[in-house]
């Protein structure tokens, strides 16, 4: 039998951020990771942004947020030996003098307008983008390379011996004093499985409200703006002049597949921005694991002690994984009380 403090089932974002908490906690972790089933981390823009939506809103608990996901993906950076994690501006084009006056309005609230930059630089993106009103930049925003994030972690837990590529299987779980599964002992188990989870026979009655999205990877030749730029839609820069537009928000049918629709949708939304011509170079779809209450599900099962979850993060995986991470560890190793805000298993 082989010991660990605690099995992690599932290596999206969730599963990635949260076993690394536990190993910088010292803690010994087997990560179990499908190949087969579906992971939004890899469909996802990556983006992060602390002022969302057409209204400008201060995302929730942004200030506890950003700071701490700062921090956490550079130290990741570095015992990855990878970079993944660009932070930069997103620049966002005024519609309307209203807008305009609305927006400027709102930074003068020094709560709101430490995440917006003081000078904007509108003539970085006049050769490219429709902007005769100006725009605004936020701070302490940008997007995370999840695809080399996912891989490079995998490989750094496979070389420690804490990871286990297979599709875990619930029914070979027992459940004793400790937890017992194929050969292994674990004191906790937490199930990260992303849209996954709604077949999960421990957490069966879980609030999801699940979204499709999908994106296009774009060519623009000649364009040369180096951040993102949101109105809509975002556009990310890639390198190599291919940027990504992302993403639509849909319903029915909810599956992993490409749509004429989607693609249609993103490229009149990114003709309504760009000056320029360009060439679709690639298209994404996925499943966000969104809730009804739009808040994160994180908690021990309230019958059995040993089994949790961290799921549920909706359009926001990489903002929220790595705060809620450590204060859901918290919560476990020394009883912190949990968000009131996040919705708890029943
Ligand atoms: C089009 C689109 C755009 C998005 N854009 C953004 C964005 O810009 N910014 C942002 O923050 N978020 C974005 N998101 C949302 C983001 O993708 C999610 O918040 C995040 O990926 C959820 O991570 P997760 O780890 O919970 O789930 P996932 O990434 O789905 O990971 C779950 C993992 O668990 C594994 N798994 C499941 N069941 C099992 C099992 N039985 N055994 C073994 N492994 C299992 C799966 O294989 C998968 O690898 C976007 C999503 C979509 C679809």
């Amino acid at each position: 039998m082989k010991n660990y403090d605690y099995i992690v089932v599932g290596q999206g974002i969730a599963g990635t951020v949260f076993s690394y908490i536990l190993l910088q906690n010292h803690k010994t972790v087997l990560v179990i990771g499908s190949k087969q089933k579906k992971t939004s981390s890899l469909v996802a823009g990556g983006i992060f942004n602390p002022l969302t939506g057409k209204g400008l809103v201060k995302t929730w608990k942004a200030d506890e947020l950003f700071p701490f996901m700062k921090d956490f993906y550079e130290n990741l950076e570095k015992d990855l030996k990878t970079s993944f994690f660009h932070q930069m501006p997103i620049y966002r084009p005024y519609r309307s003098i209203q807008e305009q006056n609305d927006w400027l309005g709102k930074t003068a609230n020094p709560d709101f307008g430490i995440y917006v930059e003081s000078d904007t630089n509108d003539k970085h993106y006049t050769s490219d983008i429709y902007n005769d009103l100006g725009g605004l930049e936020t701070k302490y925003s940008g997007w995370v390379d999840l695809p080399k994030l996912l891989e490079a972690y995998r490989c750094f837990i496979q070389e420690k011996e804490s990871y286990l590529e297979e599709d875990f299987d619930y029914s070979a779980l027992e459940i004793k004093d400790k937890l017992y599964y194929k050969g292994v002992v674990a004191s906790k188990i937490i199930f990260c499985e992303g849209t996954e989870a709604i077949k999960n026979p421990y957490f069966t009655n879980l609030p999801f409200s699940l979204v499709k999205g999908e994106t296009i990877d774009i060519l623009i030749k000649d364009a040369t703006f180096q951040s993102i730029v949101n109105q809509g839609v975002s556009i990310i820069p890639l390198g190599n002049q291919v940027y990504r537009v992302a993403s639509t928000y849909s319903w029915n049918p909810l599956d992993w597949e490409n749509t004429e629709k989607a693609k249609e949708e993103l490229i009149e939304k990114a003709r309504n921005l760009l000056k320029r011509n360009f060439e679709v170079v690639g298209q994404k779809a996925g499943i966000r694991p969104a809730t009804k209450h739009r808040r994160p599900i994180v908690g021990m099962h309230p019958q059995y002690p040993h089994i949790g979850i961290f799921n549920g993060l909706g359009s926001k995986g990489v903002s929220l994984a790595p705060y809620l991470a450590k204060h859901f560890f918290e919560h476990i190793e020394y009883k912190a009380l949990l968000d009131k805000d996040l919705i708890q298993p029943q």
